[in-house]
């Protein structure tokens, strides 16, 4: 049976299990571990308890299980799992025991109950739970090739057993495919989670943690289901543990495969596993999947459009999020926004901070809308027709309204969309009363912000404050649109403005606001980019410089997002001051740090991936340039549509650097990954994507890709005749363009 060396202690005493791991502690694991006295198996027949063993249902690490049969005082078949030794039996009872009354409490169809516990004759502990007749889930899944839908209803009812545990205060912390068992009830798949209450019982203690750790490492598998606060074996659980295995739970089920590779992390020694459970952050499920853009072996067999399968990617990694106050906060959360999902709603996962005021959202944002303009961008949005259906004014208003002051994140597109209901909002305001447009001024300055048309936002914005000092709203809503007002003329390039306006604001923000408000921290960020924009290096980088220092005596936990904000443009602050290498060593620094301290999938590291791209190439660093952006552009793509400007602008020079280097293949590649999401934003005929067509077309030919140019020349005008539509000025000048693309080969084909 259990032999020395299954406890993870291979090798060399001085190996060791690989942890932070004391004496003492090392010692009382093993003597957990080489307690003697597994000789005694048991057989069909035995009597354990009051319980006879029938059969074995299957062997975990912690023992086996058997389908055993009760006869007193009623007659009914059970799953009896007894447990291996290394288990004090004494002090596993004593802790059921105590956990008894509670286990009592759960009744849920999606719970398999734990009736029972006892010792063995031998004086092993044992578990007697209802008999669930099924398969694990993952295996469920894929023998039965259930489709999407009903593998996000059998998550739905995950999460539901998991809520109501929690809320009868039980934590499993050993959710994973083999205890979540699903069982036909009149062809119904309903799913049943085993073990709960169980894991809490044997573990318990720090010791326990690692063993059981240290187990999973060698003899189940890995612990891939295992949240990093579990990795780390603090001991400092809550429910948020068992909402990350549902996260890792749903990857499996949707992806066909674990968010980590088992192999991987079983060769990685149990140090460098814990570091991956804490920092590495999975792949998007979807690009497992068939419409994924990775290279997955096993694909699944759904294709969703690119937006429903962002949904879908969102949903799983907000429940991995390595940092627990990020994830979603509860189990029927989660089971909520799958709900949302299977309904075409709008997720909660796509907005972090739903319901935050304006503040949260400029805090959040401005780091997209801030950047270098680029001609690429500019063409776009200049050549942007309009795609907004024309509303009833009032209609349009009201909605405006809503999705302007309660929508934390508003898609590019959705603002190009609403551009012409801008317009129209800023004609009609006659009649409203004073506070709605108030409302309607702040929400169109912040859109054309968002736009990055400065001059009209910093217009609207104003006229927002202007009627909010007539009718006295409070101090803080002022102070709000002068930091918008800030960030728009930092944004339109006039730094030596903002400058003046924030050094006018700092000193009423110091003896105003709370000590640690951290609007104080922005608005010292704004202060530090301000200098850099006004052409004031230097300063800049001891603003920046004096902010840091700041963070370290912050008189509270600074939130991430203020702490990775303050540090992403310090880089180019020191290249400007005369300081190159030291620019590019932050550049890289403030990519690791974004990630960890806001994860992987979020714009922040996607910015800093793009800024310190910028810096490689300051410092003719290409390939290092080149290995980033690649990375930045495809966040971007994926997080704010192929029109953002942002995506626009890494996509340009991503393409540019590619061609540079020779990855002439690459280039068109993404050139023509830009397409097909343009494609699936706003339609093959829109003017972004043939706009977009455009370019692939010329890049084609540069790459000496004639025939290939001309055919997407020529289905652009195929698909322009075909389309019956508005426009059809817009439409002959496009066709007008794409046919010059044809002639010259076309003239000799002929
Ligand atoms: P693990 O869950 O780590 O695989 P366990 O010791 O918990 O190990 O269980 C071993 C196997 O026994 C499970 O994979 C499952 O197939 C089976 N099993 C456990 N509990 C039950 C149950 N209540 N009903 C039916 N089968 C069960
Ligand atoms: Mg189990």
């Amino acid at each position: 049976m259990m032999k020395a060396n299954e406890s993870g202690f291979e090798g060399t005493p001085e190996e060791g299990p690989g942890w932070d791991v004391s004496d003492e502690m090392a010692a009382a694991l093993l003597k957990d571990v080489l307690v003697p006295g597994d000789a005694v198996g048991h057989e069909a027949g035995d009597v354990v308890g009051p319980y006879v063993l029938v059969s074995v249902l299957g062997e975990g690490g912690f023992g086996k299980v058997w389908l055993a049969e009760q006869v007193e005082p009623i007659q009914r078949r059970v799953a009896l799992k007894i447990l291996k030794l290394g288990m004090d039996t004494l002090e596993v009872m004593a802790r059921f025991e105590r956990e008894r009354q509670t286990l009592a409490l759960m009744d849920h169809p999606n719970i398999a109950r734990v009736l029972d516990a006892g010792a063995s004759a031998e004086g092993r502990p044992y578990f007697v739970m209802e008999l669930v007749e099924g398969v694990a889930l993952t295996r469920y899944c894929l023998e039965k090739a259930v489709p999407l839908e009903g593998r996000l209803r059998l998550m739905q009812g995950v999460c539901a057993g998991v809520q109501h545990a929690h809320l009868k205060g039980i934590i499993h912390r050993d959710l994973k495919p083999s205890n979540v068992l699903v069982t036909e009830v009149d062809g119904v798949a309903v799913p049943k989670i085993i073990d709960f209450g169980i894991a809490k019982a044997t573990t318990t203690d720090r010791v326990n943690e690692l063993l059981m750790v240290t187990r999973f490492g060698h003899l189940m598998g890995t612990p891939i289901y295992m949240s990093p606060e579990q990795a780390d074996a603090s001991g400092d659980i809550d429910t948020r543990s068992d909402v990350y295995a549902l996260g890792a739970l749903m990857y499996e089920v949707v992806a066909g495969r674990p968010p980590f590779d088992a192999e991987t992390l079983q060769l990685a020694g149990e140090g460098e596993m814990r570091r991956i459970i804490r920092e590495v952050e999975p792949v998007a499920p979807s690009r497992w999947t068939e419409g994924g853009r990775g290279a997955g072996e096993v694909r699944l067999n759904w294709r969703l459009e690119r937006s429903r399968a962002r949904d879908l990617d969102l949903i799983t990694l907000r429940a991995l999020e390595k940092y627990r106050e990020r994830r979603y906060q509860s189990a029927s959360q989660m089971g909520e926004d799958i709900e949302r999902f299977l309904n075409r709603e709008a997720i909660v996962a796509r907005a972090p901070s739903a319901g935050y005021v304006m503040r949260r959202w400029v805090r959040r944002h401005w780091v997209m809308s801030l950047g270098v303009g680029s001609c690429a961008a500019a063409l776009v949005l200049g050549g942007m027709a309009t795609y907004w259906q024309k509303r009833k004014a009032e209609a349009a208003l009201g909605m405006m309204a809503s999705v302007l002051s309660e929508t934390d994140t508003i898609s590019y597109v959705r603002l190009q969309k609403m551009r012409e209901v801008l317009a129209l909002a800023a004609r009609q305001m006659e009649g409203l009363s004073e506070v709605e447009r108030l409302r309607l001024h702040t929400g169109i300055g912040k859109a054309y912000w968002g736009l990055r048309e400065w001059e009209t936002a910093v217009d609207h914005l104003a006229k927002a404050v202007e009627i909010a000092k007539k009718v006295k709203v409070a101090p803080r809503a002022i102070q709000e649109l002068l930091e918008l007002r800030v960030l728009c003329l930092l944004g339109g390039g006039r730094g030596e403005e903002a400058v003046v306006l924030v050094e006018k604001m700092l000193p009423v923000y110091e003896a105003e606001l709370l000590p640690d408000d951290p609007a104080k921290l922005f608005l010292a960020t704004v202060h530090a980019k301000a200098l850099r924009a006004a052409g004031r290096p230097k300063e800049s980088v001891a603003a920046f410089e004096a902010l840091f220092a700041r963070l370290k005596t912050w008189p509270s936990e600074p939130d991430p997002v203020d702490v990775v904000n303050a540090h992403l443009s310090y880089p180019i602050a020191l290249r400007q001051a005369g300081e190159g290498e030291r620019a590019l060593v932050e550049a890289r620094q403030n990519i690791r740090m974004a990630k960890r301290m806001l994860g992987a999938v979020d714009l922040h590291h996607a910015r800093a991936l793009v800024l310190a791209a910028n810096e490689c190439r300051e410092a003719g660093l290409e390939e290092e340039a080149h290995g980033y952006l690649d990375l930045g552009w495809r966040y971007y793509a994926d997080d704010l549509g192929a029109l953002h400007h942002s995506t626009q602008e890494a996509k340009a020079a991503l393409v540019g650097l590619k061609k540079e280097l020779g990855k002439v293949e690459e280039a068109v590649q993404v050139q023509r990954d830009t397409v097909s999401l343009c494609e699936e934003e706003v339609g093959d005929v829109a003017e972004e994507t043939l706009y977009e067509r455009e370019v692939l077309v010329r890049v084609l030919k540069e790459a000496g890709r004639d025939a290939e140019a001309r055919e997407v020349a020529e289905a652009s005008v195929a698909a322009l005749d075909g389309h019956d539509g508005g426009g059809a000025s817009g439409r002959r000048e496009w066709v007008r363009r794409f046919r010059g693309y044809l002639e010259p080969a076309a003239g000799k084909e002929r």
